[in-house]
This record gives structure tokens, C-alpha cells and sequence, in this order.
């Protein structure tokens, strides 16, 4: 299932380059937010932006209505996304990628779903790439590569990574999903909960313990696949936001999982993902300032147009000072970010800095986004206004991978109290 295209460059059409400098409200209408220059992107990131954009205005934002409302995306957004060169960008051209390691291709991504406010259609693909895509390139065989990598690349085959369980998250080491040897299968037994793109995905990674006796030491990682006996799915859940993220419930009653499924050692499970998990941080921090920065970009346009007491009411001392506030603490989470997304590329990302970057920067969006709101009044409460959506879709980015609490923990831990 190759994607059929070369090389990321040779995908991408030519395009002068945009200065993000100033982050525009609407196509040449230069916004007023992004006073300070960004230095990450090049000018093929740029070409590359473009690309998305045109993507998403085509291919997601005309369906977004509808996939709010049946609770899912159609499984069309990952093989379209995948023929225009949108996923896998990191795995080698002969598997069918885009044959370039560099997370600021996956960093535009995100950015552009969140300017185009299609937060909640976007997260599944931005967990493909950028959470679950990882698991795929580093840990695998080659017989896995090459049985999963194409697929994964051309959007057929879509991915989740199931860790939570009904009574356990932040505590992953107390999971009670088993996968017991038995010849060639593990025979695994189970529940996961709230797992992303849990109804679409063809491949879970899935967190299990191989030796349920121990602790972190017990736990392995193995991919389930789609049509393998006794792996139902459950209910596709009812959210407060993120209406067209799948997010489901998943049951494995004796699945019998081939030993050429378990990615790593067995006992490697835990140590995988803690090595993983900055990336899948990093990336939910990246998406927090975005869409933080979305967020003033709408207010901006309605402050200087609606009027109180004769006056537009971004006028208000009151107003300018809340607003000169979150530009202030958006730039400062950007600057942040940009330099944890270098460290990333450079392989010398930390787990502290990776938590910092998570925690600070999406109670930064949550805090942000409930202060917009409160400048649009009534508006800003209302599902047609798309602040109103982005308030309901935040409020997950504080909780899940791993909470602000188990963030501070981590970072806590290094500081040696
Ligand atoms: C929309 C959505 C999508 C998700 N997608 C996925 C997915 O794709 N895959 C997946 O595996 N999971 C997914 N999750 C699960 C998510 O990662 C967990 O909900 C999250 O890790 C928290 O676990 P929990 O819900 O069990 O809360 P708990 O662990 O029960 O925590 C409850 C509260 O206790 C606090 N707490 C727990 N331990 C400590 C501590 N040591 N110190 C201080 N406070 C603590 C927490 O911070 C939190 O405030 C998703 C969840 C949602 C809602």
C-alpha cells in the first residue's frame, strides 16, 4: 500500500514563503498576534503549511459538521490525508513515507488544524503521526515494518494506543489487562477505556501486563488488529467536546495475538513508553498553544467589532490588559515550545522538559480560551460561535497524557523532593 509519492519535497507544490511572524485571522488579513519572530520553520515547512491548509479547507472543514455530530471522522480523512503526503512523514520512502525525521512537519500539522478550528477532526490524525507512529518506526521488526509501515503511510490502516483501563490511568503500572504466553499467541484478556480513534483503528498498540506479578517490569506491548476473535469495541463515547474524536471503550475476552505482534522485549512495555511519552506530550503542548493562540485570533476580530457603551469593547482598559496577557503568555509557551520541538528533533528531549511543556502550556489554553469566551459575552456560549467549541474541546488537554498533577510529579521527582 504504498503512498506513491516520492519525497516530501517533491509532494509539495511550490509556494512563496509566509511569515509566521504574523499569525492571520483570515488568508491576507494579517493578525495581530505573534509579535515575536519564530525561527523553527524553513522555507519548505512553509510550502508545506500551505499544503495543509488547502487540505484541510478541502478535505476536513466542509465535513466537520457532520462528523460533530455522528461522533466520528469518516476513515476517507486518513486515506486522503495519507495520498497527499500528510502521514508518516518520518518513515523511509521505500515503506511509503515521506523519508524526512522532523517533527516541525508534524508541528505545521497541528497548527493548521487549529487554525482552521477542526480541533477535534484533527486529533486522530495528529495521534497517528505523532503518537502512535513512533511505536510503529522504532520498535518493530522488519517483517513488522514492512506489514504495518505502508498501511500506516497511506491511511489504510489507522492506529491507537490503548494504555487506560476502566480503574486505572495515571497508575499505568497497576493494569489488569493480561496477555498470558501460550506457543506462538499471547491470549489476552481485558478492557481499555477512552482510547482515540478507538472505533476507526485497524492497529492498537495495547499495554499489557505479560507478567501480571509484576509491577513496570510485567508490562509488554502488543499490536491487536481489527477482526482479531474476541477483540470487541465498546461504546463510542459521549464527551463534554472533541464531538468527532472517536473515543472508545475496547474488550479482549481470549484474543489470541501472535508473538510477531508484541513490539520490543516482552517486559519492555513500561520503558517504551516512557520513552515515547515526551514526544506524545510535546505534541499535545504544541496543539495547546495553537489552539490558545486560535482562540485570541477570533477574540481579537470580535473585540474590535463589538460595541459596549458606544465604544468597540476591546477598547476597555479592562480588555487590553486581559488580551496583552495572553498574547504575552502565548509567546512565552511558543518560545518554549519551539525550542523543546529542536530538542525533540535532536533526540535530547527530556522527560522534565517534555512535562513542563504539557502542563504549562495547556492550562495556559484552558486558562486562555475561558477568558476569550469571557470577552464574547453571551456569543461566547453559543455552539455557533467557534470559541463556544474550542471551550468545550480544551478542557481534555489538562488530563489526558497524564495530568498537570502527574506532570508536576515528574518534574518534582527530578528536583530531588
Ligand atoms: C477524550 C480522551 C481521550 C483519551 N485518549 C486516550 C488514548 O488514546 N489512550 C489512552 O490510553 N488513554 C486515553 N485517555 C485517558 C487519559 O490519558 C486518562 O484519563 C488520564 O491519564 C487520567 O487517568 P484517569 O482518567 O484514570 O484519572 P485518575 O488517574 O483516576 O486521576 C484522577 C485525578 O487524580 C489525580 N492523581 C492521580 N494520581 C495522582 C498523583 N500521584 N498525585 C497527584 N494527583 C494524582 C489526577 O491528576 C486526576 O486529577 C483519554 C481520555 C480522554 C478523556
Amino acid at each position: 500500500m504504498p503512498c506513491g509519492v516520492a519525497t516530501l519535497s517533491a509532494r509539495l507544490p511550490r509556494a512563496p514563503l509566509r511569515a509566521w511572524a504574523t499569525l492571520s485571522g483570515a488568508d491576507g488579513d494579517p493578525g495581530t498576534v505573534g509579535a515575536v519572530e519564530r525561527t523553527l520553520f524553513d522555507a519548505e515547512h512553509e510550502m508545506f503549511r500551505d499544503s495543509v491548509r488547502s487540505f484541510i479547507d478541502k478535505e476536513v472543514a466542509p465535513h466537520t459538521e457532520r462528523w460533530e455530530k455522528a461522533g466520528i471522522v469518516d476513515r476517507e480523512l486518513f486515506t486522503r490525508a495519507g495520498a497527499s503526503g500528510f502521514l508518516g512523514m518520518a518513515v523511509p520512502e521505500d515503506l511509503g513515507g515521506g523519508g524526512v525525521e522532523d517533527f516541525r512537519y508534524n508541528v505545521v500539522i497541528a497548527e493548521e488544524v487549529q487554525r482552521s478550528g477542526v480541533n477535534a477532526a484533527g486529533l486522530g490524525w495528529t495521534l497517528h503521526n505523532d503518537i502512535c507512529l513512533p511505536y510503529f518506526l522504532t520498535l518493530t521488526t522488519p517483517e513488522q515494518k514492512e506489514r504495518w509501515l505502508p498501511g500506516i503511510c497511506s491511511g489504510e490502516l489507522i492506529t491507537a494506543i490503548a494504555m487506560t483501563e476502566p480503574g486505572i490511568g495515571s497508575d499505568l503500572a497497576s493494569m489488569t489487562t493480561t496477555a498470558i504466553r501460550d506457543g506462538d499467541d499471547y491470549v489476552v484478556n481485558g478492557s481499555k477505556t477512552f482510547i482515540t480513534n478507538g472505533i476507526n483503528a485497524d492497529l492498537v498498540i495495547t499495554a499489557v501486563k505479560t507478567d501480571p506479578s509484576e509491577r513496570h517490569a510485567g508490562m509488554s506491548l502488543l499490536v491487536l488488529e481489527r477482526g482479531m476473535e474476541g477483540f470487541e469495541r465498546g461504546r463510542n463515547l459521549e464527551k463534554v467536546g472533541m464531538h468527532s474524536q472517536d473515543t472508545a471503550e475496547l474488550f479482549f475476552t481470549d484474543v489470541r495475538v501472535p508473538v510477531a505482534n508484541r513490539l520490543g522485549e516482552e517486559g519492555s512495555g513500561f520503558r517504551s513508553l516512557v520513552a515515547k511519552l515526551p514526544q506524545e506530550r510535546l505534541s499535545i503542548a504544541v496543539t495547546a498553544v495553537a489552539q490558545a493562540r486560535q482562540a485570541l485570533d477570533w477574540t481579537l476580530e470580535y473585540v474590535k467589532e463589538r460595541t459596549a457603551f458606544g465604544i468597540p469593547i476591546g477598547s476597555f482598559q479592562n480588555s487590553r490588559f486581559r488580551l496583552a496577557e495572553m498574547a504575552t503568555e502565548i509567546e512565552i509557551a511558543q518560545t518554549f515550545t519551539d525550542r523543546c520541538v529542536l530538542a525533540l528533533n535532536e533526540g535530547r528531549i527530556t522527560a522534565e522538559e517534555a512535562a513542563m511543556a504539557k502542563w504549562w502550556c495547556t492550562e495556559l489554553a484552558k486558562r486562555v480560551v475561558d477568558g476569550c469566551v469571557q470577552l464574547h459575552g453571551g456569543y461566547g456560549y453559543m455552539l455557533e460561535y467557534p470559541i463556544a467549541r474550542a471551550y468545550a474541546d480544551v478542557r481534555i488537554t489538562t488530563i489526558y497524557g497524564g495530568t498537570t498533577e502527574i506532570m508536576k510529579e515528574i518534574i518534582g521527582r527530578s528536583l530531588g523532593v
